[in-house]
């Protein structure tokens, strides 16, 4: 136990983490992939773009984002007079790590006709170098805007991004990053769990391999997929995606059963994202105390990075259309 960790041992944390946000007229934003016990004691629970929207029309004075840092420093970009903090600091994505700004930008200079859609899951910088962001649940509606014959980079996310390509019939240029998460899907054992439930659909996320995505009933974002619970009539559903979503489905569907999609040996644990699970309890308490770690990010950096989630926003609303968007 540290030291830190018993000084916080006979505090009741969910109480001093309420009385906290009312103090500091915080809101709490988590994503479905946080610790249970976090998802039940935030003010709003979603994907990265329904979190996007909540920070940007937030008026609360502290945002305590319970996600990965590219999702805080999101908030901070949207909402740069509130105080955004991130339980964890380290807690990163391997989309993020694989994709470097200084790679990033040779690869956009060494193709000066294509334009840049990067997956909200970048860094600040590499956001600032694309034209438009999209989420998983904003992708589809994005690229169906964007004339057939513009060159396209996409990045970092290659699973997303051939998914992309096979749906629209596109030719995007792929970066070669993947999520360690949903790249650890087992097809061997996910074809096991099928002839153990044949009845049971599979919803898999976009970023799986296509060996996964090949067996799915229905691809789509987090909050796809939790729709898709809701509406398949199907009692059991094989979730190939992070598997702390399913708090959410075993709320909403108590009567349902829903089975995480494994790993190679079987166990679904090796899908847990370590980056999301750096978030606990008490982070968050001492987080919202000392208000820190804190976002900061350097103002013309961020009003370069704004321009690209604008324009996701826009587009994923629909007050953006085709034609709008042109190579740099
Ligand atoms: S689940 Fe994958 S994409 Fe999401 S934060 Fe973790 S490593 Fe990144």
């Amino acid at each position: 136990m540290t030291a830190q960790t018993s000084l916080l041992a006979g505090l009741d944390l969910r109480a001093e983490i309420d009385r906290l946000r009312k103090e500091r007229n915080a809101v709490i934003l988590a994503h479905y992939y946080q610790r249970p016990e976090i998802q039940d004691l935030a003010d709003y629970i979603g994907d990265s773009l329904e979190l996007s929207r909540k920070a940007a029309a937030t008026d609360a004075d502290v945002i305590a984002f319970c996600g990965v840092r590219f999702m805080a420093e999101t908030a901070k970009i949207l909402s740069p007079d509130k105080t955004v903090i991130l339980p964890d600091m380290d807690a990163g994505c391997s989309l993020e790590d694989s994709c470097q700004p200084d790679q990033f930008r040779a690869f956009r200079d060494a193709h000066p006709d294509h334009i840049a859609l990067t997956y909200i899951n970048c860094s600040t910088e590499v956001k600032a170098l694309s034209d438009v962001i999209v989420t998983s649940s904003s992708a589809e509606t994005i690229l169906a805007k964007i004339p057939p014959e513009q060159k396209i980079i996409f990045g970092p996310d290659r699973h997303l991004g051939g998914y992309l390509n096979r749906k629209f019939g596109r030719d995007m240029l792929l970066w070669p990053g993947v999520c360690i998460v949903h790249e650890a899907f087992s097809e061997t054992e996910l074809l096991k769990l099928k002839a153990q439930y044949p009845d049971a659909p599979v919803a898999a996320h976009p970023e799986c391999p296509p060996h996964i995505i090949d067996h799915a009933d229905y691809v789509g974002s987090t909050t796809g997929i939790l729709n898709y619970a809701k509406a398949t009539p199907a009692r059991t559903l094989i979730v190939a995606t992070e598997p702390h979503i399913i708090h959410q489905m075993q709320l909403a569907m108590p009567d349902k059963l829903f089975i995480g999609a494994p790993g190679a040996d079987g166990n679904c644990n090796c899908n847990i994202c370590p980056y999301m699970a750096l978030n606990t309890l008490e982070k968050l308490y001492l987080a919202l105390r000392d208000l820190t770690p804190v976002v900061h990010i350097e103002e013309g950096l961020r009003l370069q990075a704004k321009k690209s989630l604008d324009a996701m926003l826009a587009m994923a609303s629909g007050t953006v259309g085709q034609g709008d968007l042109g190579a740099r």
